[in-house]
């Protein structure tokens, strides 16, 4: 019989172990809110009255916690017997310093840590094209691969535990600028009475990135930063138009004047006829 433990009960945690009794496993659950496990229960899952009980239920332990102070908080409550042995896919997301620490904190006890980054929202886990950034030893993962593939598909990074946490926090990164990018752009449709369907379709395509990605990515790669297509200046100019814009609608301009102050630091220290991937080497030295 196929089997596994999920920790964290929260919409991530709660889809991976849906996903696990779909497939046909025997899923062990814990939550510190035990109610949490009930819908999860009355479709079969056992749940564990003590962290102890749940990681000694299964060699294979997936964490999904808001944080790895959870991590440490939840894995304290066992005595430190109960982590030998086991291989913890800890899909929490921190810093890749934290993923690091724990790891070795894992393998103080006997334990080995799979760091894992999600990439894709609950409703995505267990479907196709849905992946997660892992690290940590290889043949961990290869161990349990049929098991970890039945949440996402896996690219493996490499063994420093930290790297799955570095790759997905820069993701993130990338990600909660751009989105943030949208809401405050759908504040100021909203505020002249552009719907957010109304405007969708151009939503949709501004937020395309992917040629202006491939077309910068070599030239960043290179170092060439020339000024041949867009220049830092004409950034700051269209910025204090957005700002100013929004302001007129009646928006909180914070969002644009943060980016605009970022791009006047780099007119500043005389990249205004440069690209804007001069803002690299001025964001790299703050
Ligand atoms: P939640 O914020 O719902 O947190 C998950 C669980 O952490 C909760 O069930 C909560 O328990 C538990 N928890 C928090 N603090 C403690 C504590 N001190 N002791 C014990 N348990 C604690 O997160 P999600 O389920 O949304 O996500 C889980 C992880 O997956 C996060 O690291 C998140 O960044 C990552 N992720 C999430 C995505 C998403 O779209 N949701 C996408 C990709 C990654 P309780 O139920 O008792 O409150």
């Amino acid at each position: 019989m196929k089997s596994v433990t999920v920790i964290g009960l929260g919409p991530m945690g709660q889809a991976m172990a849906g996903a696990y009794l779909r497939a046909g496993y025997e899923v062990t659950v814990w939550s510190r809110t035990p109610g949490r496990a009930a819908e999860l229960e009355a479709r079969g899952a056992a749940r564990a009255r003590t962290v102890e009980e749940a990681l000694t239920a299964n060699e294979l332990v997936v964490l999904s916690l808001i944080d790895y102070d959870a991590v440490h908080a939840v894995l304290a409550q066992a005595p430190e017997g109960a982590l030998a042995g086991r291989v913890v896919a800890n899909l929490t997301s921190d810093t890749p310093d934290r993923a690091r620490e724990t790891a070795a904190w894992l393998a103080a006890r006997g334990a080995v840590q799979i760091t894992g980054g999600v990439q894709v929202p609950p409703p995505a886990i267990g479907t196709p094209g849905a992946m997660t950034y892992y690290s940590g030893p290889l043949d961990a993962v290869e161990t349990h691969r049929s098991a970890l593939e039945v949440l996402t598909g896996i690219d493996h990074l490499g063994e420093d535990p930290g790297l799955a946490a570095l790759y997905y926090q820069i993701g993130i990164d990338m990600f909660w600028t751009a989105l943030a990018g949208y809401l405050h752009g759908q504040a100021v449709a909203e505020a002249n009475g552009i719907s957010a369907e109304r405007f969708l379709p151009h939503a949709v395509k501004t937020m395309d990135l992917g040629y202006f990605l491939e077309f910068y990515a070599p030239r960043i790669a290179a170092g060439d930063h020339r000024g041949d297509v867009d220049r830092l200046s004409m950034g700051v100019a269209s910025l204090e138009h957005v700002a100013r814009t929004a302001r007129a609608s009646g928006v909180d301009a914070s969002l644009p004047d943060a980016v605009l102050e970022v791009f006047r630091r780099g007119v500043a220290a005389g990249h205004g006829q440069d690209s804007l991937t001069s803002l690299i080497d001025v964001l790299k030295r703050p």
